[in-house]
């Protein structure tokens, strides 16, 4: 019994997102099969509903596919599953249910893996565009409908869970449900070390290239941990230029662009920005917001605006976590059987996360920009129209701005303009500029490192 369950889970898993898989099937079993009455187990009664309004069609296709026949099936409420649920014991400073909530999201990590390296889970259509993503996500729309022609590489960059992974994975996801022939290849570069290293202790190198040769399309994850042994990264290069003579897709992300990763052959990094590179950007309020409307129409839950709107306006980190605040109200409001922004209400939840910057001054941003550019402070507050002293100024407004939310007639003061219209501009400028000059960009992201490092 144990067994069938597990597999009919198997493929359950498959088809369905994790956070669904873990918050839906995580405690379910299967009590009877007698008569083809199937019997599944499960916590309480709130997940019979579900369970049965969602996701009865897959069980009973995951059940037939494990030869069980069946006349009826019902959902039986377990009282040992149920017993661990009663809310409101906070034992030795440890809330019960934080502790449970964390346990189970912790499974969400449960991969469900394809040979090709592909998970299922990740598709285009659970991928919610906003203005940080639409450029890569167009871009990946156009290679999922011609692959191999106009990006090519395609190289996506951005910090850690912005959706690197979710968006190469759908585009292969994709890119097989149009033509399931397709040979689609996933691999994050270290896994690619570990398995060249192991095929070449084994005598097994040319069986390595050839595999890779006939790839159609090849998605390398988290590039930034390519390593300086030249062997590795020569057959890297070997099976890169392979595929890109022959117009075979490649794709490939990273949490920076090639050329700020040290260990990178500089020929190798020109390559793979050849035809371009798109970021995914940490998302606005607004794009926040619709991610996680997107995530709680997926998962059939009701939440309230006013609570989505506080979790969004509470994760300034990254999609990871707002998804992994997300998931933990929703657990914990079935549990304690209140509604999301009742639990924000009454204070059971405090959602914060932000990045965590260190306090700086205006002061300490004006001599910081004025460095990086080789300036002095009195040559960049001045009022030379030369070019590059001028970038200096509005970076230094910009980052005035954006990291001190000070207003456009503080910031004149401090670069040295004379009126707030100024300021304005510069700062627009540069918002228009960063949408597509790469340098500008990595210049401003090194110089906030310089700022709070
Ligand atoms: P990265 O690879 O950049 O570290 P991931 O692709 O692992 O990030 O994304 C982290 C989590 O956020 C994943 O669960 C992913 O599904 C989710 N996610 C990221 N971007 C989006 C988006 N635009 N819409 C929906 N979910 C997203
Ligand atoms: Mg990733």
């Amino acid at each position: 019994m144990y067994d069938v369950w597990k597999n009919a889970l198997a493929e359950i898993e498959q088809q369905i997102s994790a956070a669904n898989f873990s918050t839906w099937f995580q405690d379910t079993s299967l009590i009877s099969t007698a008569n083809g009455n199937i019997i599944i187990g499960v916590k309480n009664s709130f997940f019979v509903k579900q369970l049965r309004n969602r996701y009865l069609d897959i069980i009973t296709t995951a059940l037939k596919n494990n030869n069980i026949t069946i006349n009826t099936i019902d959902f039986e409420v377990q009282a040992k599953v149920k017993s661990k649920v009663r809310p409101r014991e906070v034992i030795a400073g440890k809330d019960p249910i934080k502790e449970r909530v964390k346990a189970i999201r912790n499974t969400n990590d449960m991969k469900s893996v394809l040979s090709n390296g592909l998970n299922q889970k990740y598709t285009l259509d659970n991928f919610v565009i906003g203005s940080n993503n639409d450029l890569a996500v167009s871009a990946a729309k156009s290679i999922i409908a011609a692959p191999g022609t106009r990006y090519n590489p395609f190289f996506l960059y951005g910090g850690p869970g912005l959706g690197k992974t979710h968006l190469v994975q759908a585009i292969g996801n994709e890119l097989l449900k149009k033509d399931p022939n397709l040979k689609v290849f996933y691999t994050p570069i270290s896994h690619f070390y570990s398995d060249f290293i192991d095929a070449i202790q084994n005598g097994k190198g040319k069986e390595f290239n050839r595999k890779f040769q006939k790839l159609d399309v090849l998605i390398i994850d988290d590039f930034q941990f390519i390593v300086n042994k030249e062997k590795s990264q020569e057959e890297f290069f070997n099976i890169f230029n392979d595929l890109f003579l022959l117009n075979k897709q490649i794709i490939v992300t990273s949490d920076r662009l090639p050329s700020q990763i040290k260990t990178v052959d500089e020929c190798l990094a020109s390559r793979l920005t050849w035809a371009g590179a798109f970021d995914l950007q940490l998302p606005k309020f607004e794009d926040k917001c619709a991610i996680l409307r997107a995530k709680a129409d997926l998962m059939g839950a009701e939440v309230e605006p006013e609570a989505i709107e506080y979790i969004a306006e509470n994760v300034n980190t990254n999609i990871r976590d707002l998804e992994g605040e997300f998931s933990t109200i929703l657990l914990m409001s079935e549990v304690r059987g209140l509604t999301p922004l009742e639990l924000i209400e009454n204070g059971s939840v405090s959602v914060n996360k932000t990045t965590k910057l260190r306090p700086t001054s205006p002061k300490q941003i004006v001599e910081k920009v004025a460095k990086y550019y080789n300036l002095s402070v009195k040559e960049m507050t001045g009022k030379s129209r030369i070019a590059h002293i001028k970038t200096a100024r509005q970076v230094a407004m910009f980052l005035l701005s954006n990291e001190l939310k000070l207003s456009t007639n503080k910031i004149a003061a401090e670069v040295g303009v004379k009126d707030h219209t100024t300021v304005m501009h510069g700062i627009k400028k540069i918002k228009q500029d960063l949408k597509l000059n790469f340098t500008l960009r990595d210049q401003i992201e090194e110089i906030k490192e310089k700022i709070y490092g």
